[in-house]
C-alpha cells in the first residue's frame, strides 16, 4: 500500500457514516504519477485507490444494486466506482476490479461503441484525452458477463438541456435499446453527459425506462433520497491516496486542505 498522510489517515478512520459513495472515473493510464488529462488516473494510483478501498472494508455494488436495496442496507462502508464514456484502456481497470472481486457501473455512448469519440468536447478540455477507440460491443458484453453494470451516457454525449422533446428521447431510448441488444441485458442505470440536466430532462429518463440517474453534483450519493439524483465524486488527475480518503471521509470532491481548514473553521463557529 503508498504512503498516505497521517491527518488523512487520521480522518478516514471515521468514513462510511453518512451512507454510499460513488466515484467517478474516466481514463486509466498506463504508468504512474500525474496524467496531463484531468480526468484521467494513473494505473498505479488507480490499483492503490482500490487497495486502499479493500483494505477499509468498502463494499463495492453497483449503481443497480445501490438503488435496488434499501438505504439502510448500506449502513457499512459503501462506494459505488462508475466509468464514464468507456475508454478502452478501462480494459485493463476491470481486470484489477475483477483480481479484488470488485464491481463497477459504466455508462457508454452507443453511437461511438468500438470508435474513436464521435462527439467534440463542447467547452470541457480535450487535452490529454485518451486517442483511438472506445470499448466495442464485444468487450461490453463480456463485461457485462464478468459482473460489471453497463448503463447509458446517451447515443452522442450531448447536452441534453440544449435538445429539443424529439432529439431527447432519441438520446435517451435508442442508446437504451442499442446498449441492450448489444449486452443482452436490460440497462437501467444512465449518466447525464458533462453532468448537466434540468427538470425536463429528469422527467424524460425516468419516461425512457431508466431506474436510475447520476450526475456529477458532489456529496454523499443518496443526499437527495432520490435514485434519479445520485452524486459521485469525480477522481482527478492530481489524486493522492491522502485526498482519495478525504474524499471518502467528507463526501466531497472539494478536499484541497484550505477547503477543509474552511470546513472545520464553520464547525468551530458552530460549537
Ligand atoms: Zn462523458
Amino acid at each position: 500500500m503508498s504512503w498516505i498522510d497521517p491527518l488523512s489517515r487520521a480522518l478516514h478512520r471515521q468514513a462510511g457514516q453518512h451512507g454510499p459513495i460513488m466515484l467517478m472515473y474516466h481514463a486509466v493510464q498506463p504508468g504512474k504519477g500525474t496524467p496531463a488529462w484531468p480526468w484521467a488516473v494513473s494505473m498505479q494510483r488507480f490499483r492503490d485507490q482500490l487497495d486502499f478501498l479493500a483494505t477499509e472494508g468498502y463494499s463495492t455494488p453497483t449503481m443497480r444494486e445501490l438503488v435496488a436495496a434499501p438505504a439502510k442496507k448500506w449502513a457499512g462502508r459503501t462506494a459505488v466506482i462508475t466509468f464514464d464514456d468507456g475508454y478502452v484502456d478501462n480494459l485493463s481497470a476491470c481486470e484489477e476490479l475483477q483480481k479484488r472481486g470488485m464491481r463497477a457501473t459504466w455508462f457508454i455512448v452507443s453511437g461511438s461503441v468500438g470508435q474513436a469519440p464521435r462527439w467534440s468536447t463542447n467547452g470541457c478540455p480535450v487535452d490529454g484525452r485518451p486517442a483511438g477507440r472506445l470499448l466495442n460491443a464485444a468487450e461490453l458484453r463480456e463485461m457485462h458477463e464478468n459482473g460489471m453494470e453497463i448503463g447509458s451516457h446517451t447515443v452522442s454525449h450531448v447536452r441534453l438541456p440544449d435538445i429539443d422533446d424529439m432529439r431527447l428521447m432519441q438520446e435517451l431510448s435508442e442508446s437504451k435499446a442499442a446498449l441492450e441488444a448489444m449486452i443482452g441485458y436490460p440497462v437501467s442505470s444512465f449518466a447525464y453527459p458533462y453532468g448537466t440536466w434540468d427538470e425536463r430532462c429528469a422527467q424524460a429518463v425516468k419516461q425512457a425506462g431508466y431506474t436510475a440517474t447520476c450526475s456529477t453534483r458532489t456529496g454523499w450519493a443518496l443526499r437527495d433520497k432520490d435514485p434519479h439524483q445520485l452524486r459521485r465524486l469525480t477522481i482527478f488527475n492530481t489524486d493522492t491516496l491522502g485526498s482519495f480518503a478525504r474524499k471518502l471521509y467528507f463526501g466531497s470532491h472539494d478536499v484541497r486542505w484550505r477547503d477543509i481548514a474552511a470546513y472545520a473553521l464553520r464547525h468551530v463557529r458552530r460549537v
